[in-house]
C-alpha cells in the first residue's frame, strides 16, 4: 500500500482548497487518484495557484463556496466531479457530475467515501476515505451551527481540517451578542454574506430572537429551499422555525439586510454599499481589501459569525479521530508547537504527507 497526501493549496494561509490523495494498493496496481475540492482564488484578479493534476479519477466538491468550487471552471468534463445535490445546484454546467449523498456512503474506483453533514452550508459535506487506515477531509465545518448540522465522522488515521479561525476560541453566543449590539444603531444593518451559508442561518436567529425586520436577498437560499431539502440537511430543532419564516421580496429598507455577495464585490451587496450614508455595514466573515479599510476608517464594523471551528471544536474532532496524522488548513501555522499543546502531538505542518507498507517477498509457495 502507497498513500500520498499532496495539499496542492489550503497549506499555511486561507486561499483556494485543492488535495491531491493518490493510493496504491500495490506495487503493480494503477494509482488511484482523487482530488478533494477545486477551490478558486478568494481576491479578485489573483491566481487560484494550483493547476488540474493528471489522470484524475474523481473530483470530490465538499460544498458551494468560491474557495472550495471556484476552480471547477478550468476542469475539463471527461473527470467525474462527486458532490451533493444542494452543492450541484451551484456548479458549473459543462462538468461530468456524479452524486454524493449528505450523510452516507459511495463507492468509487473501489474506495469506499463516506459523507457527512459539515454544519457550514446548505449541502456542504466532509469526506472520509477509507484508505490507509482513514483519510478524513473535513472542508469547512462548524460544531455550532443552529441550521446545518454536524455529523460525527467514523475514525481516521490522517486528519486534514479546516482551521480557517487559527486557535481562536470565542463561542458564536458571544458573536451573537455583539450583533445586537449594532440593531441599536438608527441606520439599518447591510451585512454582504455567502447566499448559502450564514444569509439563511443569521435570519434563522434573527427570527428565533423575536426579530422579524430581516430581509433576504433574492439569491440566498430561501426557508422554503432548505425545508424541501434532503432530510439531513438541516438541524431538525430549528425546522419548526424554518417554518415560521415566509419569504417574502428583498427589501433594502428592512432593519436587517442580509444579501450577497459576501466580499461585497458583486449582486444587491455590492450595490447597496454604494449608498453610504443609508447602511451601517456588518462584515461577519471574511474581509477582502476594500472591507478591511472601510472597517479600519470605522464606515463599516466587522464582528465574525462563527462558521469555522473554534480552537475547543478542533480539539473535540482531533480527540473523536484518534488521528496519528493532523494537518490543519487554511491557516498560517507559525509556531507549530502552540498547535502541539493546543490540539496535541498529530499536528504537523507538512503539506506532503506519505505512507508506506512495505511489502514482504516472501515465497508462500515453498
Ligand atoms: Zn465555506
Amino acid at each position: 500500500m502507497n498513500l500520498s497526501i499532496d495539499i496542492l493549496s489550503g497549506a499555511g494561509r486561507k486561499t483556494a482548497a485543492a488535495i491531491l490523495v493518490t493510493y496504491q494498493t500495490n506495487k503493480g496496481s494503477r494509482p488511484i487518484r482523487f482530488l478533494l475540492d477545486a477551490g478558486g482564488a478568494l481576491e479578485v484578479g489573483e491566481d487560484k495557484g494550483w493547476t488540474q493534476p493528471d489522470h484524475l479519477d474523481a473530483i470530490f466538491i465538499s460544498h458551494d463556496h468560491q474557495d472550495h468550487m471556484g476552480g471547477l471552471i478550468d476542469i475539463d468534463n471527461k473527470v467525474p466531479v462527486y458532490a451533493t445535490a444542494p452543492v450541484q445546484q451551484h456548479l458549473p454546467a459543462h462538468l461530468n457530475l456524479h452524486s454524493l449523498p449528505i450523510c452516507g456512503t459511495t463507492n468509487v474506483s473501489g474506495i469506499t467515501v463516506t459523507t457527512g453533514s459539515a454544519g457550514h452550508s446548505f449541502g456542504g459535506v466532509w469526506l472520509h476515505l477509507d484508505i490507509g487506515d482513514g483519510v478524513f477531509y473535513s472542508g469547512d465545518f462548524s460544531l455550532e451551527s443552529g441550521l446545518y448540522p454536524f455529523t460525527m465522522p467514523p475514525q481516521a488515521n490522517i486528519a486534514l481540517l479546516d482551521a480557517s479561525y487559527g486557535l481562536y476560541d470565542n463561542s458564536l453566543e458571544q458573536c451573537k451578542n455583539a450583533l445586537l449590539h449594532y440593531l441599536k444603531d438608527d441606520r439599518p444593518l447591510l451585512m454582504p454574506v455567502p447566499q448559502t451559508g450564514r444569509a439563511l442561518e443569521m435570519a434563522c436567529w434573527l427570527t428565533s430572537q423575536g426579530f422579524y425586520d430581516w430581509t433576504l436577498g433574492e439569491d440566498c437560499i430561501a426557508p422554503e429551499t432548505v425545508l424541501a431539502g434532503p432530510e439531513n440537511s438541516v438541524c431538525a430543532e430549528i425546522r419548526s422555525v424554518l417554518k415560521r419564516m415566509k419569504s417574502q421580496p428583498f427589501n433594502p429598507d428592512a432593519k436587517v439586510v442580509l444579501c450577497g455577495d459576501p466580499d461585497g464585490m458583486s449582486g444587491d451587496a455590492a450595490y447597496l454599499l454604494q449608498q453610504t450614508e443609508r447602511y451601517l455595514p456588518v462584515y461577519t466573515g471574511h474581509l477582502p481589501e476594500h472591507a478591511r479599510q472601510a472597517v479600519s476608517e470605522d464606515r463599516a464594523h466587522f464582528e465574525r459569525w462563527n462558521v469555522h471551528p473554534r480552537k475547543q471544536d478542533l480539539k473535540r474532532l482531533v480527540d473523536h479521530l484518534e488521528c496519528r496524522i493532523c494537518v490543519p488548513l487554511f491557516h498560517t501555522i507559525k509556531d507549530l508547537k502552540e498547535w502541539q499543546k493546543a490540539l496535541g502531538p498529530s499536528v504537523t505542518a507538512d503539506s506532503y504527507i506519505e505512507l508506506e507498507c512495505i511489502e514482504l517477498d516472501y515465497d508462500l509457495t515453498v
